[in-house]
């Protein structure tokens, strides 16, 4: 039996060959592929920021924010017009009409769009609009889905199943790579725990993020707001997950949340401030991550305490 902990190099190389670390030495141990959405690209050095609201509401309200998000020094605009809700009586977006209204809202202040993409039926519509689809957490394991979003062409955000393994997300990201496209963003989102709301929505698996490293030459980014659930722990988790490695951000914001709060994921909205502060520690702390750009593995002094697989031995 491996040592827990370990990767699973034999179950990488058997679910997802295409997108694994080990069955791609080319790859080296750490270097990433670049997937590149407009004018946006994830894994090539800097992190990149998506910000955005959780839902597009109307077009002042997505306008304004998209504004206010580049100002802050954000990449990439985000928005949903089709919302995953646990109850169909919540609000379920703009449908077609958000899409429009994220599209020109991401010309207006020059910034490429991601939104989420529910139904396999729907993939050719959002793509029209959207520079990357977004697969949700509740679709990570949508196989029909995975499969047409891979045809599309279009660079996909594939977050993690909120109970997904390691090994079950990286083979959803393995049907997108079959379909002849590895332009393949992961996006650790948070994962169900025994702490799920005491103090947090959810609970950031930041360990996966080091893993993933060794796992797979994909970028992987963290979503710090549907991690947290709470507007105040944006922050420090946004910081802890840089720390960790991750190659971007994806973080929900509004203008005013407290006085006028969004219809989705109110309490987790930050603030055009708090988010400037974020993207001015990205700017500011790039020296001191360079201790991550030589290894797969970010404690990789203490790797030799135990075996590494032999695959990561001989690529690295
Ligand atoms: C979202 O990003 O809007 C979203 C619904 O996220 P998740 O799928 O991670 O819950
Ligand atoms: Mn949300």
């Amino acid at each position: 039996m491996k040592p827990a902990g370990q990767i699973d190099t034999e179950s990488l190389l058997r679910v997802c060959p295409a997108v694994s670390r080990p069955a791609n030495p080319g790859y080296g141990a750490a270097g990433r592929l670049t997937v590149t959405a407009g004018s946006v690209s994830f894994g090539a050095g800097q992190p990149a920021v998506i910000a955005g609201p959780c839902a597009v509401e109307s077009w002042e309200q997505t306008l304004s924010l998209a504004q206010a998000a580049r100002a802050a020094g954000a990449r990439m605009l985000r928005g949903g017009a089709y919302k995953p809700r646990t109850s169909p009586h919540d609000f379920q977006g703009l449908g077609e009409e958000g899409l429009r209204i994220l599209h020109a809202a991401g010309q207006a202040v020059g910034l490429p769009v991601v939104t989420e993409v529910m139904d396999v039926r729907l993939v050719e519509t959002v793509a029209q609009y959207a520079d990357m689809l977004q697969i949700g957490s509740r679709s990570m394991q949508n196989f029909p889905l995975l499969v047409e979003a891979g045809r599309s062409g279009k660079p996909v955000l594939l977050k993690r199943g909120m109970a997904a393994t390691l090994c079950e997300w990286l083979g959803a990201a393995e049907y997108i790579a079959l379909q002849g496209n590895l332009q393949i963003v992961l996006c650790e989102r948070g994962i169900r725990s025994f702490a799920a709301g005491e103090y947090s929505r959810f609970t950031l698996d930041l360990n996966a993020v080091p893993a993933l490293r060794e796992a797979t030459f994909l970028p992987v980014i963290a979503d710090p707001s549907h991690a947290t659930g709470l507007a105040a722990r944006v922050e420090s988790a946004s910081r802890a997950a840089l720390a960790s490695g991750c190659d971007g951000l994806l973080i929900e914001i509004a203008l005013q949340p407290e006085t006028c709060p969004p219809r989705c994921d109110a309490l987790q909205a930050i603030t055009p401030e708090t988010l400037r502060r974020i993207v001015r520690f990205i700017e500011t702390r790039r020296e001191s991550m360079d201790w991550l750009a030589g290894s797969a593995c970010p404690s990789a002094p203490d790797a030799e305490r135990s075996p590494r697989p032999r695959s990561l031995e001989s690529s690295s």
